[in-house]
């Protein structure tokens, strides 16, 4: 799960990290009160959006007057903001957070993540702060350093020295920039983070050490744990798809092709892609329906697929171990009933069941293209859609 920068902010100052004095606004008559309260004599109007590089988009603006605050409030609220992670149509702006502007000498990048391969958390750091890091590792990869931590010891003190000495930090702010680190460290655990990236963290002129940007990624099996970091959760940033599946307990994700996929099993949904892929085709989602898969849950499966208008066929693939085929056979059935289903539908069937489920679907006078195999079902698929 994302949370918005103003989100993070909080919960960074909550452990100590050094953020800029800023008021979170919903309006424009918000900005500028805010922009009061903080009293300036420089603001930074920073749209709230769950992707980064808003800065190139044209959301972050500088403002030197009320006035000012006012014109780039009323520019970027309700606008589409368009960035490298936001896909072509952009983000609508919603929400602004209306900050203290810093004084930058020099943007330093950090962050923590979970390192599956050492079972440790990486902390990544870069004296090239305040650009893209993929761009840094591209170019200049001897630019970003890497520590893995052991969450048994945390970060020491001779990994922060490391840290610091890596990114060439001058020696009157090195303590801040370690404090900073440990404080990180500490904030990542306890929060059951998955990504913290501060980009940039900056050093003042007068060598303060001050965090301008925060992203951060939650572990989503232990948000359970963490009931004020769900409260930070904002549907209008997720896919609408995504939020509807998951009202009906559907493991859904939108993805970019043409091929909707039903499927009972996230290891055989991974495979069935994997399919469809090899046979030249590109799945439009990944659908899980889970094990208890009933003739409900498998209709809201197929109306939340074709609302993708993107979708010209269909690819069921069921695995019958628990579930029978002749269920999933009248919960297909009912659904392309309900929807009034359009578009070509491929049915793959094996399990307990199989010749049942098979001759209900035979018999249902329903278009259903049916399949032995997964290499057959998806060259039917394929050659439906083309
Ligand atoms: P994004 O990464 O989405 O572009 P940032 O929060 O990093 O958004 O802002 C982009 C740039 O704007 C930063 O690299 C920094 O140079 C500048 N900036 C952001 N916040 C402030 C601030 N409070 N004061 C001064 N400059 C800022
Ligand atoms: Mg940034």
């Amino acid at each position: 799960m994302k949370i918005h920068e103003y989100q993070g902010k909080e919960l960074l100052r909550k452990f100590g990290v050094p953020v800029p004095k800023g008021i979170p606004a919903f309006s424009v008559d918000e900005a500028i009160e805010a922009a009061k309260q903080l009293g300036g004599p420089v603001w930074v109007v920073k749209a709230q959006i769950h992707a980064g590089g808003r800065g190139k988009g044209g959301g972050v603006k500088v403002a030197k007057s009320l006035d000012d605050v006012k014109a780039k409030a009323e520019a970027i609220l309700g606008m589409q903001l368009i960035t490298h992670q936001t896909g072509p149509g952009g983000q609508k702006v919603r929400r602004l957070y209306i900050e203290d502007g810093a004084d930058i000498q020099k943007e330093y990048y950090l962050s923590c993540v979970t390192d599956r391969g050492t079972q440790k958390v990486a902390f990544i750091a870069s004296s090239e702060g305040g650009m893209d890091i993929e761009e840094v590792a591209h170019s200049h990869p001897e630019k970003i350093i890497k520590i893995f931590v052991d969450p048994a010891t945390g970060l020491t003190h001779a990994q922060g020295e490391e840290l610091a000495r890596g990114v060439g930090m001058p020696d009157d702010s090195k303590a801040q920039f370690i404090d900073v680190c440990q404080k990180l460290y500490t904030c990542y655990m306890e929060t059951d983070a998955s990504l913290v990236e501060i980009n940039p963290l900056n050093r003042d002129s007068k060598g303060n050490i001050i965090a301008l940007d925060a992203k951060f990624n939650f572990d989503a099996n232990a948000l359970f744990r963490h009931p004020e970091i769900v409260a930070y959760r904002d549907l209008d940033e997720e896919d609408p798809a995504e939020v509807e599946a998951s009202k009906f307990d559907l493991a859904y994700i939108s993805l970019d092709g043409n091929i909707g996929c039903l499927v009972n099993g996230a290891g055989l949904a991974m495979a069935t892609m994997d399919t469809i892929k090899l046979f030249g085709g590109e799945p439009a989602n990944f659908l899980d329906v889970g094990g208890g898969a009933t003739a409900e849950k498998v209709t809201e499966a197929f109306k939340i697929m074709l609302k993708n208008k993107a979708v010209k066929g269909i690819l069921v693939n069921i695995f019958g171990g628990i579930m029978k085929c002749d269920t999933i056979a009248e919960g297909v059935i009912t659904a392309c009933k309900a929807v009034n289903l359009s578009v070509p539908l491929v049915v793959r069937m094996k399990g307990t069941n199989e010749d049942l489920g098979k001759k209900m679907l035979a018999e249902s006078g329903l278009p259903i293209i049916s399949a032995d195999t997964m290499a057959e079902a998806a060259t039917k698929i394929v050659a439906a859609v083309k």
